[in-house]
């Protein structure tokens, strides 16, 4: 009986390829695909929504295994600043090399040939996705230019305003300043003396014109 050896189950059988057959492997089999169909499975729900977030490292950077590859895909894709849930997995799901890597997997290891399509996005599927991500991508930008476009008339006003306290308070400070150099006038006037306690209260008053603005 030939030797055989399975990378799913990684051990060597000496009944040779009835291995294949034996209730370890199909268990260890379904098991395998059961995790790679649950990521399957969650990529497709995402193809209806086409969602873009902004991009984090921790959480979009993560891996899918690809069983049928024996390759970590990336499971997101990435515009700029943008993350793309799923996009990466689907593109790898829809790709010619995942197709023909698929076939040989279910060859290799007798998987039921009805489940092989979940395995696989067709590529007009994929192309639908893609068309909807680039419709998300564009209605996202256009959404932050009009934060940007808001945000920088909420700061132009709070300039007009901040100018507008400063002007009035300036105002207010000259007006003060010519009463009391007036007064100063007046008395220096009425007393024929030309001390400097009117001199330094007008400093004063200049001192807080400045504290003011
Ligand atoms: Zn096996
Ligand atoms: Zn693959």
């Amino acid at each position: 009986m030939a030797v055989y050896h399975c990378s799913l189950c990684r051990r060597t059988s000496f009944t040779g390829r009835r291995h294949l057959y034996s209730a370890s492997h199909r268990r260890r089999l379904q098991e395998a695909l059961g995790r790679l169909e649950e990521e399957v499975a969650a990529a497709r729900a995402a193809m209806d929504g086409a969602a873009v977030r902004r991009y984090d490292p921790a959480e979009h950077e993560r891996r899918v295994w690809c069983l049928c590859c024996g390759r970590g895909v990336r499971r997101d894709g990435r515009s700029g600043a943008l993350a793309l849930p799923h996009a990466g997995l689907l593109q790898h799901l829809a790709g010619a090399e995942h197709r023909r890597e698929t076939a040989r997997f279910w060859r290799e290891n007798r998987a039921d040939a009805a489940l092989r399509e979940r395995f696989v996005v067709a590529a007009e599927e994929y192309a639908r996705f893609v068309a909807a991500l680039e419709k998300a991508v564009g209605a996202h930008e256009e959404r932050e230019e009009e934060n940007i476009r808001q945000m920088a008339a909420r700061i132009r006003e709070a300039e007009r305003r901040q100018r507008d306290t400063v002007r009035a308070a300036l105002e207010v400070g000259a007006a003060e300043l010519s009463r009391i150099q007036r007064c100063c006038a007046e008395h220096r006037e009425r007393r024929g003396w030309d001390g400097d306690g009117g001199g330094r209260r007008a400093a004063l008053s200049t001192r807080n014109l400045v504290a003011f603005s």
